[in-house]
């Protein structure tokens, strides 16, 4: 029996890797759920899957667990956070908590020496350097359960690094590949992603393309690639859900069913696949795979990803931070969408590149930047 752990259990990730180990329970057993704030979701999936740890973040909620579930390991707050984190009864961990908050958590369980699949995508984004360095060092085996470098990962399966061209990395192109953007676009239209059913965060990245640009962020980092060797496809159909071209031409791509569980399972059950009850890919329904190159004039948050990894690692904390402050006011319909980009290119030229060694060197910088975007009349 595999010991798993999910950092970020209420989630779509998080309910998501549930659903896979909900069908194989012979293999998996859960050891700790971690949630934020849906205490109700939380209290079920305790009922269902029997875990020795939770946490969840306020202190009351934390209390009406106890009351239930005696016996149980409770943590809340900051230092439960930094307690649950630091437990290394699991074997693999799900890293699924939504944004920055997942850095300092992933870091801690890297340094168990365990295997930790990511799903937050700050978290190689914000600490990239100081996180593949800790993997390597304590021996932690880095795997992801984002459907794009799942399918990196396994076409580059048996492959050596210097063998590769370039990667292709896949994108749907979001709500507004096809339409114009304009200041106009309202929250409910930039939710609506054509492919993909996932939280409201994540959803807007896609939508701006951000997400992609993190995504080629993330690349760089586990693949160990030149970002200018890392380029991104739009293909609307999200059936080839990425590919590698090799020296000598060959392209590798990894085609299948659109569902999240594919990949978390991969990661849960590596190196070995699980059958599942997901519709197989008929190909024959398959008419065409086109695909076409993203317009960096008009996503300009693809282009500022790009821009940040060639100024330095603490310019990419910047694009992340301003993003993450920004994607917030435009849900609370405080900002327009077009001021996502003019946001984070601002704070892009406001700081300066600085260099970040440690976790808290690089999380006190992310809190300088939000706090200048959070102030910052747009
Ligand atoms: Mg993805």
């Amino acid at each position: 029996m595999k010991k798993i752990a999910i950092f970020g259990s209420t989630g779509s990730v998080g309910e998501n890797t549930l659903n896979v180990i909900r069908e194989n329970l012979d293999k998996f057993e859960i050891v700790t759920l971690v949630a934020g704030r849906n205490i109700e979701k939380l209290l079920k999936q305790i009922e269902e899957f029997k875990p020795k740890n939770v946490y969840i973040i306020d202190k009351e909620n934390a209390e009406k667990i106890r009351q239930k579930y005696d016996g149980l390991n409770i943590f809340y707050g900051k230092q439960g956070m930094e307690e649950i984190s630091k437990l290394t009864d699991f074997d693999v961990s799900i890293s699924a908590l939504v944004g920055i908050a997942g850095l300092r958590p992933t870091y801690n369980m890297i340094k168990s020496g365990k295997t930790v699949a990511l799903a937050n995508k700050e978290v190689l984004v914000a600490g990239g350097e100081l996180i593949m360095k800790t993997a390597r060092e304590k021996g932690a085996k880095l795997l992801t359960v984002d459907s794009e470098h799942s399918a990196i990962m396994q076409c580059l399966n048996g492959e050596e690094n210097n063998e590769i061209d370039k990667i292709l990395l896949t994108a749907s192109g979001g709500p507004f590949f096809d339409k114009e953007i304009t200041e106009n676009i309202t929250v409910e239209e930039a939710l609506n992603h054509p492919t993909w059913s996932m939280g409201k965060k994540i959803t807007i990245d896609s939508s701006t393309m951000m997400n992609k640009g993190f995504e080629v962020i993330e690349a760089k980092w586990l693949f160990d690639v030149n970002p200018d060797k890392i380029e991104v496809v739009v293909h609307r159909k999200s059936l080839v859900h990425s590919m590698v071209q090799f020296k000598d031409g060959t392209i590798m791509a990894n085609i299948g069913p659109k569902s999240m569980q594919i990949p978390i399972a991969y990661a849960l059950n590596y190196p070995n696949r699980l059958p599942n009850k997901i519709e197989k890919l008929n190909l024959f329904d398959v008419v065409d795979l086109k695909f076409e190159k993203p317009d960096l004039n008009k996503f300009k948050c693809l282009a500022l990803a790009y821009k940040a990894i060639k100024k330095g690692h603490s310019c990419q904390v910047v694009l992340n931070a301003a993003n993450e402050v920004l994607v917030e006011k435009f849900l609370n319909k405080e900002i327009k969408y077009t001021d996502i980009p003019k946001g984070i290119e601002k704070m892009m030229s406001y700081f300066d590149i600085r260099e970040l060694k440690t976790i808290d060197e690089i999380l006190e910088f992310d809190e300088e930047v939000r706090e200048k975007m959070r102030k910052e009349e747009m």
